[in-house]
């Protein structure tokens, strides 16, 4: 005759505590999993209704460097993954410039459901989305956090107005340095905007070689402390 399931279990536990094993290891919940079962269950906002695949945010953790965009497009939305697509060949390329690749940054976006027609964000999405980029952004711990395109740049540093005019400097916030440039969709869209972003990028990089020597960004670096 089989033993019932507790009847198994309890025998089972007498042979543990006969081999002198009184402590099981209990598995802790790996915080970057706990947050994207969130995302993915998350019904916070319209977007949901329409989204095919949520695009969490892909790379190390912790890492020192991460690139934030707006929200998925169509491949984003098909394959789950962040940058895919002609905007991600373009960012591969743009890393590769600056000595990096997709493995040694992490990369998230504003919102984590592509909106229909790839429409901007809508205030009321953007203010339900961020509480997960935030937990992001402390799990992935990273010293630099660039903000590609004007609704991350919003989002994240709280300013208004253009793009053209937070670039350009170093944003000092809670011990992360921000800096903003365009979205590599601008810049696929808009020829003239990519003198501008490769200054952008040469001063990250720049930035990111000191920082590495010195442990800080040194003041030559023009940086606003913003909290
Ligand atoms: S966009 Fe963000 S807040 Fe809206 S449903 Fe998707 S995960 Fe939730």
């Amino acid at each position: 005759m089989s033993l019932s399931w507790s009847a198994q279990l309890s025998e089972f536990l007498r042979f543990l505590q006969d081999a002198g094993i009184t402590h099981l290891p209990v598995t802790e919940k790996d915080p970057v999993e706990g947050l994207f079962q969130e995302v993915q269950a998350c019904r916070a906002c319209r977007l949901h209704k329409t989204v095919t695949n949520k695009v969490f945010g892909q790379g190390p953790v912790p890492c020192p460097v991460m690139l934030v965009g707006e929200g998925p497009g169509a491949d984003e939305d098909r394959t789950g993954i962040p940058f895919v697509g002609r905007s991600g060949q373009l960012l591969d390329k743009i890393l590769a410039a600056v000595n990096l690749s997709r493995k040694d940054v992490y990369i998230g976006n504003v919102i984590k459901c592509r909106p229909p027609n790839n429409r901007t964000p809508l205030p009321d999405e953007v203010d339900r989305c961020m509480p997960f980029l935030w937990q992001q952004i402390d799990m992935v711990n990273p010293v630099f956090v660039i903000a590609m395109g004007a609704v991350a740049a919003r989002a994240l540093l709280g300013m208004e107005g253009a793009l053209g005019r937070m670039r350009g400097r170093f944003y000092r916030v809670k011990g992360r340095y921000y800096m903003v440039t365009y979205h590599p969709a601008a810049l696929l869209r808009y020829e003239r905007y990519k003198r501008a972003a490769w200054q952008d990028w040469k001063q990250f990089r720049a930035a990111f070689t000191a920082y590495k020597e010195k442990g800080e960004l040194p003041e030559a670096f023009d940086t606003n402390v913003l909290r």
